[in-house]
């Protein structure tokens, strides 16, 4: 698929499903910090977990959720398209964003759909981690709106003069170089352990 810079994909032939596939970053980003931080004010007020706990779950959701962003991005978003159904729900999840990385409004699942997701995985969490699901589940949420900031800037803005430049080189690789490499948006950690780090251009 060859990146266009300018342009959007029509993804819907319905007008207000094709508007409904449109979200402004700021607005899961805002939910996500909101819903965290509510998680960890509940779970400390009420007695569910303590201070200490609180920071390490969130700690350990966060590094799970870096492992989801990271399997997601490799085996969903970038499944094979061998049938037309499965190049359809390709292009609907991600493709699109390979021919369009700049358009700016598809950077984000629509709210309802990701508010959905994140009550699968409260209630998957709740049973793996019982009351300590408040830290995880907070850690979890602040990842993914970590991980859409970050996406964001890679695309909207030019790189800054400090490490985090290492960020833009990464996705850049992604998307203009090499897409069975790099999968890691928000850090390359898991690029690194399962072996999807790009070969140094020398
Ligand atoms: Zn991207
Ligand atoms: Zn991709
Ligand atoms: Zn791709």
């Amino acid at each position: 698929m060859k990146p266009n810079h300018k342009g959007r994909a029509r993804l819907f032939k319905n007008p207000v499903l094709e508007k409904m596939s449109r979200t402004h970053i700021a607005l899961p980003i805002s939910i996500f910090i909101a819903i965290a931080t509510g998680l960890i004010y509940y779970g400390i007020t009420y007695s569910f977990i303590n201070v200490i706990e609180a920071i390490g779950f969130f700690f350990l959701g966060w590094l799970i959720f870096t492992l989801i962003e990271y399997l997601a991005h490799r085996y969903v978003f970038h499944m094979s398209t061998d049938t037309p159904l499965k190049a359809r729900l390709q292009y609907l999840f991600h493709g699109n964003h390979h021919e369009f990385p700049k358009d700016k409004d598809r950077l984000a699942m629509p709210p309802i759909v990701s508010i959905l997701y994140a009550s699968a995985f409260f209630f998957i969490f709740k049973l793996i981690f019982g009351q300590f699901v408040f830290g995880v589940v907070a850690g979890l949420l602040f990842g993914y709106a970590m991980y859409l900031f970050v996406h964001y800037a890679v695309h909207a803005y030019a790189p800054p003069k400090n490490s985090l430049k290492t960020l833009w080189v990464h996705h850049s690789i992604h998307h203009y170089k090499d897409p069975h490499v790099a999968y890691g948006v928000s850090s390359p950690l898991w690029d690194y352990i399962l072996g999807t780090m790009p070969k140094k251009a020398k």
